[in-house]
Parts: C-alpha cells; structure tokens; sequence
C-alpha cells in the first residue's frame, strides 16, 4: 500500500524522471490504463509491485484508439479516485499526461502493426490498434520500463504489443495478467457501468458461452465451427445482445483454426454488443493430444 503517490502530468519530467530511476539502478514496472480503475487493473498493479522497484501506472484516455462514433466523449473519468486506487495496489507514480501533452500540435507519427492488428476487433474497429500501439510506444519511451503488464482480457491487444516490442525492439519484457472476473463471471470492464440492469443480468452469458466451447475443445472436439457455432448460438439464446465475431484462432498469429491441432494452443474469443455497449472476453486452451 503507498498512501503517498505521485501524480506526474508532464511528459519531459515523465522521463527525467524515469531515466533517474534507471540510472540508480532501479527497476521499473509500467501498467498502461485509461482510468475508471476497477479490480482487473489493480491485480496489475500488484503484479508489477511484486516485479519492480518503481511501479509507474499510467491513467490516459488515448483519443486515437477510439473510433468515430465511440465512446471517447463519454468513457469514465476521475482522476482523484485513480490515483487513491491505484495507490492502495501499490502504485509509486501516476503518469496521468493530457492531450495536448501527448499529441502536440503538429503530430504526425503513428506505429502500425500489420496482420494480427487487422483481424477481430481491428476488423470491427479500424485504426483502433494504431492507436494503442502507438500509445503504447509513446508510454515505453516516458517511462522507461524494464516490464509493462498487461491484461489477458485484452488478449489481441497484447498479442499486437508482443509483435511491436519484438519488431521495433523495444528492450522490454510484456508481462500478462490474468482475467479478473465478478461473482457471476462477467469479466471486469470500465464500460460495464454503461450496461442497463437488464443487460448486466444478461452480460455473464458471455463468460459462460466460452466455458461450453473450452469444454468441447477439452472433450477433444477437433472442428473449430462447431466451438464457434455452440458460443454464438449459447449467447443468442441467453441474452438479446448482438453478437460481432466469435473466433477460435491460433493463439500466436489469431489466425483462424481450420482444424483443432493437438498440442496447439488457441484462443476463443467473442465481441458482443448489449445495446451501445460493446463487451469482449476470452479464453485459452490447449488443444488435449
Ligand atoms: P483499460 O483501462 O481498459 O485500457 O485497461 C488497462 C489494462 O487493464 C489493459 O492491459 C487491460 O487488458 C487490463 N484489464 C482490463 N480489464 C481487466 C480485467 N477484468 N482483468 C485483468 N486485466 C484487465
């Protein structure tokens, strides 16, 4: 628990600061959030305490991974409470930038990752990973890390940031923390505030639709259209949300199974919309030899 947390706005002093910290032989954590913190992100928090010297947690609603007509206006904000949360995980510094701060006048550059970025939600939400790669790498270059922890319900998210990291060398270590979950399974969100009381009720269907089709693949199902099939059809039948993409694809490339390979590991995942409010979630399972 640190009561005395630092609230750093400014970029430059973001990373004096950092490049002190390394100097001194300090290790640095960084976990990456947009705020509105809830019990997935400090299990994060905790995470990267127990992994670092310094934990540094960024709270910065990113404009660029939202696209038109998104929630970006709306998304929940309170930096007070942030700050209080995110010290009671263990938090040493906020790195709460604004906008401007990060995307002055006249910024131009942006990181592209190609393929993995362009399936699933990039497919349902263009230029939504150029958007967090390229915050992402603006975050590594403030802060300096030697770890940044990520969570597995944003599971091609950390896919694309492995792939930058690796391809543009970034000499830090991505690390995953597990879905953190409520009672009833629904994965924790800073949108499930959005969801009427109707549709919060609904919402754990999702949890449940991918625990029958890890069960088939457990039971040695080999035809990934089937799995897929039983999830959509688990979620319709539970819940009047729309369903976007259920996917069961290597967990690596999240390109699509066209068989279930023993030994493969692979990732099941789903994106469905409760009225306006879009909720994902995912698991991962080894294919039984
Ligand atoms: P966000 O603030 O939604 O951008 O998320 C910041 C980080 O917290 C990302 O790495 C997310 O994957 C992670 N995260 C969000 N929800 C959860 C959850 N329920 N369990 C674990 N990690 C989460």
């Amino acid at each position: 628990v640190n009561s005395a947390v630092e609230v750093i706005t400014d970029t430059a002093q973001m990373q004096r600061r950092a490049v002190k910290e390394r100097r001194e032989a300090r290790c640095i954590a960084l976990v990456p959030t947009m705020g509105a913190l809830h019990e997935g992100h400090c299990s994060l928090i905790r995470i990267a305490r127990e992994r670092s010297d310094v934990v540094i947690t960024s709270v910065f609603v990113n404009p660029t991974q939202f696209g038109e007509g998104e929630d970006f206006a709306r998304y929940p904000r309170d930096l007070e409470r942030d700050v209080a949360r995110a010290g009671e995980a263990g938090t040493d510094i906020v790195f709460a930038p604004s906008h401007e701060a990060m995307y002055p006048r006249g910024y131009v550059t942006a990181v592209a990752v190609e393929n993995i970025a362009e399936v699933l939600e990039g497919a349902v939400r263009p230029g939504h990973f150029r958007g967090v790669a390229t915050v992402v790498a603006k975050l590594l270059n403030l802060t300096l890390p030697e770890c940044a922890v990520f969570g597995q319900k944003d599971a091609q998210q950390v896919a694309v940031i492995r792939r930058m990291v690796r391809d543009l060398n970034f000499g830090v270590e991505i690390v995953v923390g597990p879905t953190v979950r409520e009672a009833d399974g629904l994965a924790m969100s800073s949108r499930n505030v959005y969801l009427t009381p109707q549709q919060r009720r609904e919402a754990p269907v999702l949890y449940r639709s991918l625990q029958e089709g890890a069960a088939m693949i457990r039971a040695g199902e080999r035809d990934p259209e089937k799995v897929r099939r039983t999830v959509r059809q688990a979620i319709a039948s539970g819940s009047s949300s729309l369903v976007q993409y259920v996917s069961l694809a290597d967990e690596g490339s999240l390109e699509e199974c066209r068989v279930l390979s023993p030994g493969e590991r692979v990732l099941l995942s789903l994106a469905a919309r409760f009225g306006e409010t879009r909720l994902i979630d995912n698991c991962v399972e080894d294919v039984p030899t």
